[in-house]
């Protein structure tokens, strides 16, 4: 478990391995690599509420006012998250989404 005021710490990627840097601006809660993220929020992103702590792959991507959000799903519990992209995620791994995510 982590500790709940941590909500914008570094952390090793579970997908890539790569080592992943605190956020800038916000809470960083998935890999800017690789774009996969850990299940460890429940309701809100960055709360750490969540116990299933399995890796969540980015299933889907789309574009809302402007910013990219991507829609992570767990693959231990089937959970589906929406999370805003941080300004330093990889985009060429962001577009391969959205061409994958239509089929
Ligand atoms: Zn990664
Ligand atoms: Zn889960």
């Amino acid at each position: 478990m982590l500790p709940k005021n941590e909500t914008n710490s570094g952390f090793i990627c579970a997908h890539c391995g790569e080592k992943v840097s605190p956020a800038v601006v916000t809470a960083r809660n998935h890999c800017p690599h690789c774009l996969w993220s850990l299940h460890v929020d429940e309701n809100i992103p960055g709360d750490r509420a969540a116990t299933c702590g399995g890796v969540m792959e980015p299933a889907a991507i789309f574009q809302k006012h402007g910013e990219w959000v991507v829609i992570h799903r767990c693959l231990e519990c089937g959970k589906e998250q929406p999370n805003r992209c941080a300004e330093d995620d990889n985009f060429e791994t962001l577009i391969d989404l959205t061409q994958n995510s239509d089929g």
